[in-house]
Order: structure tokens, then C-alpha cells, then sequence
């Protein structure tokens, strides 16, 4: 694939002049009727689509609080215009948070106001036609739902909240989005994003066994379906195909040895990831995971530990209970949902497993905060468990760390430009010019301190880095699985137990 042009890198983020309509040409893949059928949506645009979409705003705005409050309270400030990542790379204002909502408040205030039913050009206020359904759907899949915006506006407006809507009123007459769509149905048919089979991930765990037996000598096991295991580990589907995904899922199985846990994944829910919240239908979201509370249920196990995915960790840990709790049934020892991280820094903090940090001098490592993650959850039993939990175990395997630009960081993170449904090649341009914040912050911190590791915790993160990175001079070695430096640290054989 051709390279795509990039700027050259400076290590300083800047805030660049506008070029109206930039991206307007920028087009995710729409949805097949096969893809929007398989969740219940009509399968292509419908007849009556303009008073259908205006129906479904209007029971969205009766039912959801949040979206009804953001149509009203912008003032326009501007404090959000310069915080999105897609309007920092690509220029183009529609991509400011601000102009992106009103893609959407126009046509709130034209249906649902008063001023904008009699008065619509003094209350700046539209009909939804064709054009307009068009913007929304290229324009609202130019946002990765990261929040960023949201932390700098003093109202709190969540334009990821307003795109979840725009989605989903687009999918409700048809208009859905093929990438998303064709995934989500992949995970009700066959366990995972990847439509892997049975067979397959038999195989692959069988492989990994091979692996590290080989490479170590130690007959570490990856079990599949192992009914009465303690533990139900659901990773992202991604952990088991591509590097540095699986050396992060080697790292996990490592863990699970040396603490001496019986742990399994399950072949009917073999997914963490769950796109439904992407496109903002909370049916499909709960779909998703109720597979993964039937496959606890079936194995008998007594807790479920999540893997490194960034957007399913937000939807376990902020929906999760509501969704298809209570987790009654579990062990009421454990937190319900674990992560991984926080499942691994308690054995070290306990001394469980044994930890040899010189197995990872080599490396200078920074940690790139997933948005989900940072801003949709928490971790551990502190607030901002999210930022230090993950760092900690980082900490406590290699020796050189190094924070980047604390204003890319923690809860002002950069989103990697792949999130939120966009992590798909007919959107590469936009991802390349997206990830540029977080690239020039990288650049710094290799410059300055000679990093030459970026570790994450989220499967979209890494996809999304290995991928565009390169056009800026970076390769894609540069990103690794926080599990994969557990997986190089830990020692087999060193301790047992927990
Ligand atoms: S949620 Fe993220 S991607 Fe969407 S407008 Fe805000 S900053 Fe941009
Ligand atoms: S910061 Fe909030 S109030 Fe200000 S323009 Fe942005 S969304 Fe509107």
C-alpha cells in the first residue's frame, strides 16, 4: 500500500490553519443488507427514510437524557476546536468537536424547537435532506468517540455520545456502516471479530503451546472450553493472530502458570471487543456481552479476567453490571470484571510470580493512554486507577521508563486515530492524519530519551500504530503489548502460587 504524505515530525503539537471541506470526501465502506440485517436494521436505506431518522431522534431525545441536554447547552465557546486529533491532522473544521455536533443540533433545533420550526434561518436550523444525511455519515465516522473533546468543554458535552446517537439513528433506517456492522455480526455467529472457528482457535492456542515450550522449555498450557477453571480469561480476538497482540496473550498464560491458576478461554465467546457501543445500539452491546456471562456460567468458573482491549474494557467496566449482571454467580472474592493489569500487578506487589526486570534493559519505554480506557473506566481501587495501574506494571518489569508530553497523557490523551469503528483501510488517510498528535509526542520522547518502545493496552491501539506509524518515519516494532514485557520479564519456574 502506497505511503500516505505526511509532515515531517517536530516533536510539538501545533494547531494548524483551516481548509473547509478537507475530508468531506472521506467515506467509510457503507454496511451490505446482509451486514445491517444480521443486527436487526433494514437492509438498505428505507423509503420514508427522512420522517423515520426524525422519529428516532425525537424517542432518542424522550429516552436519553444526556443527548437531549447536549442539543441545548452549547454556547459555542470554542474550548473544544482545537482538542480533536481529526481536525489537528486534517485540518478540516467540520472536524472541530463543536461543528461536528451541530452536523446533528441543526437538525435538532429545526424538528424539536420552536424557533427553529417557524423561525429555521434565524435559529440557524436545517431539514435533514440528502446532503445533510450524507455529512452526517462521513463526518460522524471521522470521530473515534475518544472524549478528549469533552474534557476541555465546561459543560461537558461528550461528542462521542452524539456520534453513538448519529450512528444509530443512521442504522435505524438503513444507513449503517460496513465495517462495524459486518463485525458485530461475525461475533453473534462465531465468538469473535475474526469469524475464527472452533478449529482454528484450537489450533492457535496449540501452536502457542509449541511456542513457548520450545522457547523456554516450559510446557505452559493455553486451555480452550476447560470446564471448572478458575478463571474465564475473554481477550480480544486480535490476541491471537498478529504480532505484538500475541505476545501480549503469551504474556497473559505465562502469568496464569507461574501463579499457579487454572484459567480458560472460551470458544463461544472468545471476543472482548464489543462494537455495539460503537454504533450506539445498547441492544447489540448487550448481545455481545451476554455471551460472555453464558460462557462463564457454562464453564463454572469462578472470575472473569479481561484482556488488553482499550473500547470492550469501557464497556465491561461502566456497563457491564447493568448489562448482564449480576455477577452473582461468580466468586465474591474478585472484582467482576478484572483486567489483566491489575490481575498482574497484585501477584507482583504480592511477590507471586518472579520478575526478572533485566530481561527488558534493552528497552526505553514509554506508555500510550488508550482514550476508553482513560477516559471511560477506571482500574485497581483508586481513582485514576486506569493511568497508574498499567504504568505500575511496567514499572515493575523493565527499568527505563518515560512518560511523553503530559499534555498527551492520562486523562488528555491523544486517541491513536483507529478508534471508535474506524480502524479500516477505505479511512486510512484520515487514520495517518489522526495519529499525528500522537506521533509528534513520540517523536519528543525518542529524540529527547531515546524511547524506542511504546506499550498500550488496547487491540485497536496497536492495530492502529503498527499500521500508520510507518508513514511517519516510525516502525511499527515501536509498539508492544504491556504483557508482552510481563511475557519477556517473568520468570518460569521462579515461584509458585498465589
Ligand atoms: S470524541 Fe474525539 S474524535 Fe470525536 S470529536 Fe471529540 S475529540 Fe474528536
Ligand atoms: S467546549 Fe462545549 S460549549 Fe464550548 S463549543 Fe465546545 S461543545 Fe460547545
Amino acid at each position: 500500500m502506497a505511503k500516505i504524505k505526511t509532515e515531517p515530525l517536530t516533536g510539538k503539537i501545533r494547531v494548524p490553519s483551516i481548509e473547509p471541506g478537507a475530508t468531506a470526501h472521506y467515506r467509510a465502506n457503507p454496511a451490505k443488507p446482509e451486514h445491517n440485517e444480521a443486527l436487526g436494521f433494514p437492509g438498505e436505506k428505507i423509503a420514508n427514510w427522512e420522517v423515520k431518522a426524525i422519529e428516532k431522534m425525537g424517542e432518542i431525545l424522550d429516552t436519553n437524557r444526556a443527548f437531549r441536554v447536549y442539543m441545548d447547552i452549547c454556547v459555542r465557546c470554542g474550548a473544544c476546536a482545537d482538542k480533536c486529533h481529526y481536525f489537528l491532522g486534517t485540518k478540516d473544521p467540520n472536524n472541530m468537536p463543536v461543528a461536528r455536533q451541530e452536523l446533528i443540533r441543526k437538525v435538532y433545533r429545526r424538528y424539536f424547537t420552536i424557533g427553529g420550526k417557524y423561525f429555521p434561518e434565524q435559529a440557524d436550523a436545517c431539514d435533514l435532506t440528502e446532503d445533510v444525511l450524507d455529512e452526517w455519515y462521513n463526518y460522524f465516522h471521522q470521530c473515534s468517540q475518544c472524549r478528549r473533546c469533552s474534557v476541555y468543554c465546561p459543560y461537558g458535552i461528550d461528542t462521542a455520545e452524539v456520534s453513538m446517537v448519529a450512528r444509530d439513528i443512521m442504522d435505524s433506517i438503513g444507513v449503517g456502516q460496513k465495517y462495524c456492522n459486518e463485525i458485530l455480526g461475525k461475533v453473534l455467529n462465531e465468538g469473535n471479530n475474526l469469524g475464527l472457528a472452533k478449529n482454528a482457535l484450537a489450533n492457535t492456542l496449540e501452536f502457542f503451546e509449541e511456542d513457548v515450550e520450545e522457547e523456554t522449555g516450559v510446557a505452559v498450557k493455553y486451555p480452550m472450553d476447560m470446564k471448572g477453571a478458575d478463571v474465564l480469561l475473554i481477550p480480544p480476538s486480535a490476541d491471537f493472530f498478529s504480532s505484538p497482540h500475541v505476545d501480549g496473550f503469551i504474556g497473559y498464560g505465562k502469568v496464569f502458570h507461574e501463579a499457579g491458576v487454572s484459567w480458560t478461554v472460551s470458544s463461544y465467546a472468545s471476543e472482548f471487543a464489543n462494537f455495539g457501543m460503537f454504533i450506539g445500539d445498547n441492544e447489540t452491546m448487550k448481545k455481545v456481552a451476554m455471551r460472555i456471562r453464558e460462557a462463564a456460567l457454562e464453564l463454572g468458573v469462578k472470575r472473569i479476567v479481561v484482556g488488553e482491549c482499550g473500547h470492550a474494557w469501557r464497556v465491561a467496566y461502566s456497563f457491564w453490571n447493568t448489562l448482564i449482571g449480576p455477577f452473582d454467580f461468580l466468586d465474591p472474592k474478585y472484582k467482576t470484571p478484572t483486567h489483566m493489569c491489575e490481575f498482574t500487578l497484585d501477584l507482583i506487589n504480592r511477590g507471586a510470580i518472579k520478575i526478572d526486570k533485566s530481561a527488558n534493559d534493552d528497552l526505553v519505554v514509554t506508555f500510550h493512554d488508550s482514550c476508553n480506557v482513560a477516559r471511560g473506566s477506571g482500574m485497581g481501587n483508586k481513582p485514576g486507577g486506569q493511568f497508574d495501574v498499567p504504568r505500575d506494571v511496567i514499572k515493575a518489569v523493565c527499568n527505563n521508563f518515560v512518560e511523553m508530553d503530559e499534555e498527551t497523557i492520562r486523562e488528555v490523551t491523544f486517541c491513536c486515530g483507529g478508534g471508535g469503528g474506524l480502524l479500516t483501510d477505505e479511512l486510512l488517510d484520515l487514520r495517518v492524519k489522526g495519529a499525528s498528535p500522537r506521533a509528534e509526542a513520540l517523536h519528543d520522547v525518542m529524540e529527547r530519551k531515546g524511547v524506542n518502545t511504546m506499550a498500550m493496552i488496547c487491540a485497536i491501539c496497536k492495530a492502529q500504530f503498527t499500521k500508520v506509524l510507518p508513514n511517519y518515519g516510525i516502525g511499527m516494532d515501536m509498539v508492544a503489548s504491556v504483557h508482552q514485557l510481563v511475557s519477556n520479564a517473568v520468570v518460569l519456574g521462579g515461584k509458585k502460587g498465589v
